[in-house]
This record gives C-alpha cells, structure tokens and sequence, in this order.
C-alpha cells in the first residue's frame, strides 16, 4: 500500500485538483515547485531556524505519569500547545508564507473558522512583513472576537464574509474568490490537509515534523523509534497527517483519529465527517462530506470549533477507507469529561480539539508496556468559556 499521495495528487480515490479555470496556472506552478522549495537546502535552513527560535521547537515529548496509571500503558503527550500562538497550525502558516515569498508573492490570504488558523498566519505575516487578509464568516467574528482582536493587533484586514450560513465554508469560498481575481500577486495559505493538490500533501509534510521529532524522542525514552499507537484529533486533518506521517508504513503503529461526535452521530448536530459524509467534491479536492440527499453541504455541530468542518483531508479518507486508520467519534461530552481530567491529574489544559484525542483512549484497551502518543494539537486558553459554562 501507498498511503502518500501519488504523481496525480489523488490517495486512492481522493483527493485531486478541482478549481476553477482561473486557478489552474497558479496551482499548477504551486504543484510544479513546492517540492524544489521545501527540499531547497536555504529554505529548510530559514525555516528550521525559525521553527527552533521563532515557534519554540522542538515541541516535548512528555511522558505524563497519572494518565499513564489511569490508562494501564506508556502514555506521552506531544506537545504542540507549546509552540508559539498556542497549536500546531503555525508550523504550517511559517511553512508556506515563507514558500509564498520564494515563489515572489506579495501578498497574503487565509480563511479561519475559529480564527487559530487566522491568527498563526496573521502572526507569521507580521513577522515577515507581508500584507494579510483573513476571510472569515459573519458569525464566526462574532463568536471568536478576541481571535479577531489579536489579528488585527498584528496587522491583519480581517474581512467578514456575509454569505450562507457566515461560517468557515463561506469563507472558504471568499478566499478561493479573492484568489481567482489575484492570482498573480496572491498567495492562499490553506489552514490543513484540504484543498486541490499540493495542498493536502504540502501541508501534511510541513506538520510532519511533529513525527520526525517524535522519531528522535521516542529513540531517547524508549529505545525504540515508534509507538504502539499515535492518538490524533481530526478536524481538516493537518496535526493528525503530521503526527502520523513518518508512521504512516509502519504498520506496527496503530494510527487513531478522534472525529467530533458533537451531541452524538445519531444526532442531527454532529461533525463526524468520515462516520456520516458521503464522497463528493468540496474547496477542490474529492473526498467525504456531510451533505444531505441532494448533495448540499450540511452545516456541521461541535463543540470545538476548530473541529467542526464538513469535509475531511483526503489523506484521511483513504487511511479510513483501507482501514490504516481507526476513526472514533468522540461526543462534546466525552471531550469535556477527558479535558477536566487531564487538567486536573497533569495540570495541563488542553484545547477542546485536542480532548476529542484525548477522550479516545477511553475506548480502547491497552497492554501495560504498549507505548501511547496522544498528539496535544492546541493549549485551552482559547476554550476558557467553554470549560467555565460546562463544568465537569
Ligand atoms: C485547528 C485545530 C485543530 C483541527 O485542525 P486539524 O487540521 O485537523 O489539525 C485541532 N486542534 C487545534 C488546537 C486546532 O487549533
């Protein structure tokens, strides 16, 4: 089996480049020259730097003692909360702005549904002195304002989308807007494992790096390179894709997916795309989505924000689809119940997303020497009121 993606941009049957004409020679040249960039050696070395001195890496690998008791196995917690701005997703943002400044862009846009996304690439651009422009539903800079506060602290034009439901696929479509009438000078910095190849792909190597350090860590504690199992939450897919990648033909290492449940898959409020969608075509790649009978994209429920997208990152179809993975649906409920408890034994507050990973290992059953990674994707900070209005 292969599970990276192949020469056409497809794993399996998904995946792919569905854009519009207007796109085609921008993602073309982004197809034809991201892997020269990324493998460039002065590019790894200015993005490295920057990961180690800017983001904080490499992020720990921590062995949390009480969870390990509770659980019955080696439990380690990667760290990624740790890393500037909070999560895992500026690993990406640093990734690609700096390969929009080789490819000669000169100006910056993004979507964000939860505004973690915005934020990285607003950060980022600030950093790199680059004009930013965040797309992001009406309701959305509603409901995060303080994510829409920070953006505009670090210079960023936030821009409100007032379409559909004003949620993260209407600002999806607005960016992908934006970027048809600017494709010369524009850059789309995607915020995971989705969009038309190379996306998926070039997002899941610039999270790779979690994996890679993983590797290294593991070595140290263990002796051994790998785990038993490597626990990811899966939203687009981008910390699950980069926790799992150096693992992904290792197939002594069992990779599960925590998919948001919300009120349950039973539910009409629920965001488990890979329990519930059906194959289709959305933001350019072919993958599962939640639609109705007739195709329309169906608003997704959960009580984490960053988990709530309709679609999936094709890599995690196909792992799904040929059983690399095992997905879990994970409620709010049980996400709350694994958030207490590890603040409370480890005295780490996680985000909501990354909860769902952690709830999941509730339900499996381990041996006492299997090692466990949970990848931690994001810290809490930005789920206070969450945890305030549902005690546990
Ligand atoms: C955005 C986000 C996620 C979900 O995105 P993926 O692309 O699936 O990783 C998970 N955890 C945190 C902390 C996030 O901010």
């Amino acid at each position: 089996m292969n599970y990276n993606v192949n020469e056409n941009g497809y794993y399996g049957d998904f995946g792919g480049a569905y854009i519009p004409e207007i796109l085609h020679a921008n993602v073309e040249n982004l197809k034809n020259n991201y892997l020269k960039i990324l493998g460039d050696p002065s590019f790894q070395k200015e993005f490295n730097d920057l990961m180690r001195d800017y983001v904080g890496r490499p992020s720990p690998l921590f062995l949390a003692k009480r969870l390990s008791e509770k659980y019955g196995a080696k439990i380690y917690l990667k760290r990624e909360d740790l890393n500037h701005t909070g999560a895992h997703k500026i690993n990406n943002s640093l990734g690609q702005v700096l390969l929009a400044r080789r490819m000669g862009k000169t100006r910056i846009i993004a979507e964000t549904g939860a505004g973690q996304h915005g934020v990285a690439t607003a950060t980022v651009c600030a950093l790199l002195n680059m004009p930013c422009f965040v797309y992001m539903g009406e309701l959305d800079v509603q409901r995060q304002h303080l994510n829409v506060q920070k953006m505009e602290m670090l210079g960023a034009t936030v821009v409100p989308v007032y379409s559909g439901n004003k949620t993260l696929k209407d600002a999806t479509n607005e960016a992908i807007r934006d970027w048809c009438c600017n494709p010369e000078d524009t850059y789309y910095v995607i915020g995971s494992t989705i969009g038309p190849h190379p996306y998926p792909d070039m997002v899941a190597r610039l999270q790779s790096v979690i994996s890679e350090e993983m590797q290294k860590q593991l070595l140290e504690h263990e002796g051994r390179d790998y785990p038993d199992y490597i626990l990811a939450c899966v939203g687009g897919g981008s910390n699950a894709a980069g926790a799992f990648y150096h693992y992904l033909h290792n197939e002594k290492v069992q990779l599960i997916e925590a998919e948001a449940a919300g009120k349950g898959i039973d539910t009409p409020y629920s965001a488990a795309t890979i329990h519930l969608g059906r194959e289709g075509i959305i933001h350019g790649c072919r993958t599962l989505i939640m639609q109705t009978k007739d195709g329309q994209i169906e608003e997704p429920y959960s009580i984490s924000a960053g988990l709530d997208y309709p679609g999936i990152g094709p890599i995690h179809a196909y792992l799904s689809k040929t059983n690399r993975s095992t997905v879990l649906a994970i409620t709010d409920d049980e996400a709350l119940e694994a958030a207490f408890l590890l603040t409370r034994i480890e005295g780490i507050i996680p985000a909501m997303e990354s909860a769902h990973a952690l709830a999941a290992l509730e339900k499996l059953t381990f041996k006492p020497d299997d090692v466990v990674v949970v990848n931690l994707s994001g810290r809490g900070d930005k789920d206070m009121e969450t945890y305030i209005a549902n005690p546990k």
